[in-house]
């Protein structure tokens, strides 16, 4: 017995825990090295004695009681060796920026010899797991304090503004209630729905192919565009469309955020409207015709057609029904030439009883194409109490060097020539 005790001890010393022998009493009947190492006290002044000499803070009743059970159920139990139940204290002399100055014990009762009611009692280190779970729980109360803020943060949002989630196929995964609200729409009711249905369609194709181009191109735009809301109201937004990229650079989806502009967009569209015939003035006519000039893809065979339409006889017109009739002429023929041109061309008023209209993508045979089909329309109209009116027209297509004053300059020629000629015509003039 004696000698397989003491091959005990030496596998005992060899042990990275502590393991320490005791009976039913306490009384200490092995210390590893361990031990020794880590609580100063050597075996040979520990054996033989009780644990209660060295460590009188244990609660022995229940320690004891731990004991009695292992032995009667012959498997090993674990003492809980928490804060609030403690065991031995062990210091931590490991060099650590730990705020744990004693160890922090797992603690194992097993049977060792049943007959004289000795148990082994193995001692781990769980420090570095205690520290551990000590950390993840503070993080863990950062994390829901974080997510408390996101939560709060994505309520703010929810309800003051207005994104849509879309798939990469634009189809809307995902809408804000402000943007629901503001639209009159239910979330349930767009999901699914491809995002380019609630555009006013036809109305900015070039801002269109323009913001498809540089998605495709996975950058983000932004821009203004008009929108319908549920009772098909129409509004001008702000909005800024990104994609959204995944780890090999794939769009797996976009986000756009709206922000109405439509009061702001009202009044800008006063001060470039006609208050007569609601279409351009000039003042945006100025502009476009500018806008147009700068672009560089323009060839021969693809370029951009200026006309100038002006009222036949239209002092007549003015002089037997009078100023009023005349005033509706000119909206009759606003709502005919703009029912006339593609939704990519411009018409303005220039002034007067003349319009002007810019055809993007055309040379100069579509440009008269297009003139005489509009002077077809005008010829067709019947104007309350007038009846019919005719226009004529001056057409002139852009050449490398053109100004807006040379273009308009051959295209006044041009109408000169058409009234010259007998009016209700159209006439050119190449540069
Ligand atoms: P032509 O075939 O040579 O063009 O003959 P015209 O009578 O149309 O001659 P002109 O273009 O010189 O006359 C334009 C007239 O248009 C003069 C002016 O009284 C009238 N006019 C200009 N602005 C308005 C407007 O806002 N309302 C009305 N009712 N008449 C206008
Ligand atoms: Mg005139
Ligand atoms: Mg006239």
């Amino acid at each position: 017995m004696i000698d397989t005790l003491d091959h005990c001890n030496i596998v005992f010393d060899s042990l990275e825990n502590g393991t320490l022998v005791v009976d039913e009493e306490c009384t200490v009947w092995s210390w590893n090295k361990w031990l020794e190492i880590n609580t100063g006290i050597v075996s040979e002044e520990i054996i033989g004695k009780n644990l209660k000499e060295y460590y009188p803070e244990l609660d022995y009743k229940g320690f004891q009681r731990k004991i009695r059970t292992t032995l009667r159920l012959a498997t090993p139990t674990f003492y809980d060796a928490s804060l609030s139940n403690r065991f031995i204290t062990i210091p931590r002399n490991k060099v650590t920026t730990s705020l744990l100055t004693t160890m922090q014990l797992q603690v194992t009762i097993s049977p060792y010899i049943p007959t004289l009611k000795r148990v082994m009692i193995t001692i781990n280190d769980i420090s570095d797991l205690h520290e551990l779970k000590m950390t993840l729980q503070h993080r863990m109360v950062e994390i829901a304090k974080l997510n408390n803020v996101l939560k709060q943060d994505k309520q703010i949002i929810d309800a003051n503004l207005m994104i849509v989630k879309t798939d990469c196929g634009c189809l809307i995964t995902d809408t804000t209630e402000a943007f629901c609200h503001f639209f009159g729409y239910e979330n349930e009711k767009l999901v699914g729905r491809s995002l380019s249905s609630i555009f006013v369609a036809n109305k900015h194709e070039t801002e269109f192919l323009l913001m498809k181009d540089l998605l495709q191109k996975k950058q983000k735009w932004s821009g203004e565009m008009e929108l319908h809301k549920q009772n098909g109201e129409q509004v001008w937004m702000d909005a800024v469309i990104s994609p959204y990229l995944d780890e090999t650079n794939e769009i797996v989806s976009y986000t756009a955020i709206y922000h109405d502009i439509t009061d702001k967009k009202r009044i800008e569209l006063l001060s470039v409207t006609d208050p007569l015939t609601k279409l351009y003035n000039r003042q945006k006519f100025d502009e476009v015709c500018e806008q147009m000039l700068m672009r560089k893809h323009w060839t021969s065979v693809n370029t951009f057609g200026l006309i100038i339409v002006d009222v036949d006889y239209f002092k007549k017109v003015n002089d037997t029904y009078g100023h009023q009739i005349g005033d509706a002429v000119l909206i009759t023929m606003a709502d005919t030439l703009t029912k006339a041109i593609r939704t990519s061309d411009i018409l303005a008023r220039w002034g007067g009883e003349e319009f002007v209209i810019l055809l993007p993508d055309v040379d100069m045979e579509k440009a008269i194409h297009a003139a005489d089909k509009y002077r077809q329309a005008i010829e067709q109209m019947n104007v309350p109490k007038v009846g019919t009116i005719t226009a004529s027209f001056g057409v002139a297509v852009f050449s490398y060097g053109d100004t807006q004053e040379t273009m308009m300059h051959r295209a006044d020629r041009g109408l000169y020539r058409a009234k010259e000629n007998g009016r209700n015509r159209v006439e050119s003039v190449l540069s």
